[in-house]
């Protein structure tokens, strides 16, 4: 029984070393690190993508928000200039210069803060009236852009014109004016409101916009108007090649877009809006470069650490290969010491052959569960003439080797594969033969007592002069010994008789 548990524990030894432990220890190791690296570049692609997110929202707000106030701006400057057109109408273009006119343009451009100045001119573009204390010498703003406009168009809407430098202050202005018709239709003039560029500068200032980002209120044709970082060489210059102007503001009136700009060269998140009632349009841009910055920052320090774990972790995984090795090579050696021990337990230490423990294993074998055996069975049981005189005469040390010499040879005449040697006990030894007759046992036992008389070791005890042995031989075919213990009683009985008969013989019983 202990046999086939040693084989199904071997099995499943065998089964384990088939493993490839230390593969599976490198495997894991590198699934760990590339785990690891991979979730961490997914965290930060997730982090830049959300932070570009809020830039986008962001510009999208404040492009919404400078689109108000720049639709209110105008929306406040016009709705004086509609209400003069209306009145000079109404009245005749005479009522531009009378002194009541005069201070109602006073006091509206005072009292909106964008407004520069209020104007009327007279068909031929002469100053009739404006919101200023004082009239200019030679007044004559027929070569204005807008008046030419508004002389060849018969047109009530109001027009916005390119900003120009105010002749009065030098300042930049953005005209917004309207046609004034007289009873019968024909031109009269025009009413000017100009807006400070500067009131837009002033608004765009209060946003928090990084150091890299844009505001910019433009004409729809891409002309700059009022631009956040000021400079004044750009008022007046035309983006219109930019890819804001010449494809998103194309396709839809707001939105954003990812473009980098003609003018510095800088890849922004732009916001963009198209103004509903003006030709207009407002522009919010803020850095890349600056949007990701922190982010960029906090992917520096991941990375870091990151590599610092996978480099910890590959550390370990050396450390653990290592390891593993070490433990197989002790456990092949462990293996291999007990293969030794378990021999040894096996083993008689002097003679060399099976102790009486694995004999009684492998009789109990042949008797499982105490049925009777299924094949023949022989027994020779051994025991050295007179040795207790040999012991007397010669020392315990010569007793000992004379066992050895008794028990090799035995072992020299056993040449069946499944014949078992055994030191039974003290000087007596035997050997089981499994599938042999007791004729063919008793052949065997006479070989072996021969061989011991060849060997001719002297013994002054024993009459013959020499070491001699008596053999007790029991033989039964299949299914006739009934237990392991008849068997080792008959074959004791025949040893028995032998010594009784006068030893150096075999008797069979
Ligand atoms: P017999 O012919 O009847 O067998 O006589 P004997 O003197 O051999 O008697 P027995 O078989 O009873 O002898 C056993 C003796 O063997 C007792 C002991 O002194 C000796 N002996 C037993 N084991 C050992 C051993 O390991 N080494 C040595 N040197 N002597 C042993
Ligand atoms: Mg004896
Ligand atoms: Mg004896």
């Amino acid at each position: 029984m202990r046999q086939v548990e040693g084989t199904v524990f071997d099995a499943r030894n065998r089964r384990l070393k088939r493993m490839p432990v230390l593969w599976l220890a490198g495997f894991f190791t590198v699934l760990v690190c590339l785990s690891i690296t991979t979730i961490t570049l997914w965290q930060l692609r997730q982090a830049r993508n959300h932070e570009l997110e809020i830039a986008d929202t962001t510009v999208a707000n404040l492009s919404r928000s400078m689109a108000q106030q720049a639709d209110d701006a105008f929306d406040q400057a016009e709705i004086p200039v509609a209400g003069i057109v209306e009145r000079l109408s109404f009245d005749g273009f005479g009522a531009a210069t009378s002194s009541r006119m005069h201070d109602f343009l006073r006091v509206t451009a005072a009292s909106v803060e964008q407004v520069q100045g209020l104007f009327i001119y007279d068909k031929e573009g002469n100053w009739a009236a404006t919101s200023l204390n004082r009239m200019p010498d030679n007044a004559d703003n027929a070569d204005r852009e807008y008046f030419r406009f508004h002389k060849s168009f018969d047109s009530i809407l109001p027009h916005i014109s390119p900003a120009i430098r105010s002749r009065t202050t030098g300042e930049w202005v953005i005209p917004i004016s309207r046609r004034v018709n007289d009873s019968a239709g024909n031109f009269a003039g025009v009413v000017l409101a100009t807006l400070e560029l500067a009131y837009f500068d002033r608004f765009f200032d209060r946003f928090d916009i990084g150091k890299k980002g844009v505001l910019t209120l433009a004409m729809a044709d891409g002309t700059i108007l009022a631009r956040r970082p000021i400079q004044e060489n750009l008022r007046g210059v035309s983006i219109a090649d930019s890819e804001l102007f010449s494809k998103y503001l194309k396709e839809r009136y707001e939105g954003t877009a990812t473009v980098r700009s003609i003018l510095d060269q800088q890849l922004r998140r732009y916001g963009y809006k198209r103004l509903d009632r003006y030709p207009l349009v407002v522009l919010a841009g803020l850095s890349e470069e600056e949007v990701l910055g922190e982010w960029r920052q906090y992917a520096w320090r991941s990375l870091a650490i990151i590599m610092c774990v996978v480099v910890a972790n590959l550390l370990f995984g050396v450390l653990l290969f290592q390891q593993i090795r070490f433990g197989l090579n002790a456990e092949s050696q462990l293996r291999i010491a007990s293969h030794s021990l378990e021999k040894l337990a096996l083993q008689d230490g002097l003679t060399g052959l099976a102790n009486r423990r694995h004999f009684q294993e492998i009789l109990g074998l042949e008797f499982v569960s105490g049925h009777p055996n299924q094949h023949p069975l022989s027994l020779i049981l051994i025991d050295i003439d007179f040795f207790k005189t040999y012991n007397d005469n010669y020392g315990h040390v010569a007793g000992d080797k004379c066992i050895a010499a008794v028990a090799e040879c035995i072992r020299g005449n056993l040449n069946r594969t499944g014949d078992l040697a055994v030191r039974y006990g003290g000087e007596e030894m035997a050997v089981f033969l499994p599938h042999s007759e007791v004729q063919g046992a008793y052949r065997l036992a006479e070989k072996i007592r021969l061989t011991v008389l060849a060997r001719a070791i002297e013994h002054r005890g024993n009459p013959e002069g020499i070491v001699s042995i008596s053999l007790g031989v029991y033989g039964c075919g299949a299914q006739e010994c009934p237990s392991m213990e008849a068997l080792i009683e008959r074959a004791d009985s025949a040893l028995y008789a032998a010594k009784h008969q006068g030893r150096n013989r075999t008797v069979t019983g």
